[in-house]
This record gives C-alpha cells, structure tokens and sequence, in this order.
C-alpha cells in the first residue's frame, strides 16, 4: 500500500499536468498534493485518511453533495443501456430529450431550447458563436463585439478566457482577443468613490458601460455577458439597482444579454436561476456544474424564443447549423443530469440553499465582521466571502506578496474545512453542497474564526 502510494506520489510530479497549479513548485515536489479518494454528503476523505467538510463544493459543482447513489446508478444504467450516441442530425436518447425538458421547464418563461456541451467555457464558446450567427442572419455584420466586466469568470478556453476579466488568464497567452471588452466590476467595496450609495455606484457602473459603448459605435457590439453574482472574481453580489440600470442601457442599444449561471443555476442563490433571483431576462442562459453536481461533465446554452426564431431562420436560408462536439448531450452525462434535477427537487434543497444559506451568512458576520482586518463579510444564498484588509477604515489592502487569503485558506485546511482563496485579493470564498445542514454551516463558521485568529491575531 505504502509503495503504491509513493508511486502515485512520483507518477503525479512526473506525469500528470495539473490546472491552475504552480508547474514547476509541483513538479519539484515543493508544494502539496492530496489525493482524493471518496466523498459522502459535504465531506471529502484523501488517502491518507483525513476527512475535509467541504465548505467550497469542489469547484461549486457539487451541489447535491458527494455519495449520491441514484446519480452513480442512472450512469451506469445509461452506460450499460447504451454508452453513447450522438445528437447530431436529429438524433437523441430518452436522457437527452427529458433532460432538455426539465431545463426548459425549470429555466425563466422567455427560454426555449437547449444546446448541450461539456464545460462552462465550451457553453460560453457556443453562446458567442450563435450570438455572431444571429446577427448575421438579421443582416448586422457588424455587430460583433462583447463586453464582459473586470472580475467576471466565464471560462479559460481562447474566447471564454478572453472574456473572463482576471489578469493570470489573459498574461502571457496573448488574451484578451479581439473583439472582446471589458467593463467596470459590479464591485462595491472596491469602489473608487467611496462617499457613493450603492445605487450611486450601479448608476456609475451603467454610465461606464454606456460611454463604452458609445465610444465603440452601438451598431459594433452584439452582447454584455455576466454572472448574476461575481463568482471567481471575489464572490460579489451586485449593487442595489444594478441589473436594472445595466440592462435599461442594453435595451437602449439593442445589445443581448447572456447570463452566465454556470454556478447560480440550479439553486445556488435558493432560487432555481439567479437570472431570477436578480431581475435578469437573458438571451442565453450559461449552465453547466449544478446541471449534474459534476457526476458527469455536462453544460448547456438555453435560448430564448426570441433568439431562436432568429437560428430557425438562419437555418431555413443557410441550411444546418455548422456546430457540434461529438459528446453534445452524451447519453451517461444526460442521465446523470435527469437523476441529479430529480434529487434536487426530492431533497428540497433550493429552499436548503436559501435558508441554510441566509443562516451561514449571517454567523460569519456575526463572527468577523467586527475583526481589525475583515473589510468585508458579503454574499447571498450559499455564495459567501470574507475580504481581508491591512486597515479597516482606510480600506487599505495587504500587499499581495504577504498572500492572506492563502494563508488563511491554508489554516482552515489545517482545521478540516475548505474554503477558497480567491485570486486577485485576500478573499476566502464558500460555496458548499446545496445539502449543507445549519450544524455544519456553524461548524464553518467556527473553523473559519480559528483559522483568521491564526494568521491575522
Ligand atoms: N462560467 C462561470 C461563471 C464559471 O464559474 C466557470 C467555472 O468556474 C465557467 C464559466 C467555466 O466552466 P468550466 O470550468 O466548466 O469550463
């Protein structure tokens, strides 16, 4: 056991090539590994027999909680059944069919279809593309360009890590592409002008998105993309009044708006959609993570009735549409989706999110809001964040180098919790299993206290 251990231990530096990790730190065997090898409820163990409470929902995706046999049953049944066929042509399997009903059925009044893909970023991928595709069937070819906003995570593939607004996804592999922009961050705490309301600051943020697009020419840009609640970049949720004043000024230029709910959808914010939650009405809706708690990797993009009478005339006058991957709407994924949006509705957890949620928040302000270097204690449904600062009132921030939220992070591992530092900042970031019961909420909570007293007194 102890051997083959240390061969996983050698085979994992030599040979296996990590995301978002540290290449050389980990390949010289400098940094951490762990292996995970099982999972039940909102609990991880590794192989060497520690058991985490997972206040973070491996990467929020894992919403119906780790263990979920009907899920691990639907997919081996799928699998048995038949493995795989492709959707292509008119194609599909009972998974695929019902799966894209319960969405539609789920999804706000105004969306009509599905496209399936396998990640957020290739969701996103397929969003930009019908976005160019129906303004070239309204015979708009100009109108092309996509704002997104500085701190909005939207994927890291070529157009979706263009499109994503933090620094480490864009420095040194020549992004952002054209014709990409990016706006004001919906990030009050942050503001530049601190004697602003919060409905001063999402009138500022509408202001700032007009003059782009007014410097840019209306008639050149297509879309405005955004999570209902900044996710990676901080964990934010927007200002009073913001989704109304930014989409007071797309309705003005004729802009669509794509609500990437790759994290709110399915129940985060304990709302099915935070599109909902917020007052949103999107052209396409971005799902992926929470459309099966990551049993299986699946996404989608769901489109409006308004969107897609515009693709069915785009296909009646160009002929079928030149999009596909072959594991579109794979048969085991789909399977894993149909059993996972019957256990969330089974487990009431939509309304779990929202009270155990608005019950977590509440004690981690209660617990640290008062602390001499917590700035801030935000979030909503079961999304929370804690933002570190050297100086309180004159909300100056650590300097980078001395990575806090690392540290912090690192501390509450110590104590048997995961939380995430988030980049650019010293925020530790919450998002666990929709499942999460108010004892381990306080158990967070109080992990959370020890680790912060550790490494900030
Ligand atoms: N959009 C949002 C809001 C996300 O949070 C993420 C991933 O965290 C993505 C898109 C990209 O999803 P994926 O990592 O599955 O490509």
């Amino acid at each position: 056991m102890l051997d083959r251990d240390n061969d996983l231990n050698a085979w994992d530096r030599d040979h296996f090539f990590h995301p978002s990790t540290h290449m050389g730190s980990h390949a010289r065997g400098e940094t951490p590994r762990r292996m995970i090898t099982g999972g039940t409820g909102c609990r991880i163990t590794d192989a060497e027999g520690r058991e985490s409470l997972d206040a973070f929902a491996g990467l929020y995706c894992v919403n119906v909680g780790y263990g979920r046999t009907e899920i691990a049953e639907a997919i081996a049944e799928q699998a048995r059944q038949l493995a795989y066929y492709h959707a292509y042509v008119g194609h599909g399997t009972e998974a695929s069919v019902t799966l894209a009903r319960m969405i539609i059925e789920r999804a706000p009044a105004t969306m009509s279809r599905v496209y399936f893909g396998l990640s957020g970023s290739d969701a996103n991928e397929t969003n930009i593309k019908l976005i160019w595709y129906y303004n070239n069937v309204l015979g708009r070819p100009e109108k092309k360009k996509i704002i997104s906003r500085w701190r909005g995570y939207h994927g890291s593939g070529l157009m979706t890590g263009s499109l994503t607004g933090l620094s480490l996804f864009h420095a040194q592999f020549d992004l952002p592409l054209a014709p990409v922009l990016h706006t004001e961050a919906p990030y009050y705490f942050r503001r530049e002008d601190r004697s602003q309301t919060e409905e001063q600051f999402s009138a500022h943020c509408a202001t700032k998105l007009e003059e782009l697009i007014l410097a840019e020419g209306p008639d050149t840009i297509a879309a405005f993309i955004g999570e209902p609640i900044l996710g990676t970049g901080g964990i934010v949720p927007p200002p009073a009044g913001y989704w109304a004043a930014i989409q007071a000024v797309l309705k003005k230029y004729d802009i669509l708006l794509v609500a990437d709910e790759v994290v709110t959808g399915f129940g985060r914010l304990g709302t099915m959609f935070g599109s909902v939650h917020y007052g949103m009405e999107p052209d396409l809706i971005t799902i992926a993570k929470g459309l099966t708690s990551a049993y299986a990797p699946l996404s989608g993009s769901i489109v409006s009735q308004r969107m897609w009478e515009v693709l069915v005339e785009g296909s009646d006058r160009f002929g079928p549409i030149g999009h596909g991957w072959t594991y579109s709407a794979h048969p085991v994924c789909a399977a894993a989706g149909v059993a996972n949006l019957k256990l969330i509705d089974e487990m009431d957890l939509v309304r779990n999110a929202g009270e155990v949620g608005a019950h977590f928040r509440a004690a981690l302000a209660d617990a640290l809001s008062d602390h001499a270097h917590v700035g801030e204690v935000r979030g909503d449904g079961l999304m929370a964040a804690v933002e570190f600062v050297e100086d309180r009132d004159d909300r100056r921030f650590f300097d980078p180098a001395r990575k806090v939220g690392p540290a912090v992070s690192a501390a509450l591992l110590e104590g048997g919790v995961i939380g995430r530092a988030m980049p650019q900042g010293d925020i530790l970031g919450f998002a666990p299993p929709l499942c999460m019961t108010r004892e381990d909420a306080d158990r967070v909570v109080s992990a959370t206290q020890e680790a912060v007293r550790k490494v900030l007194g």
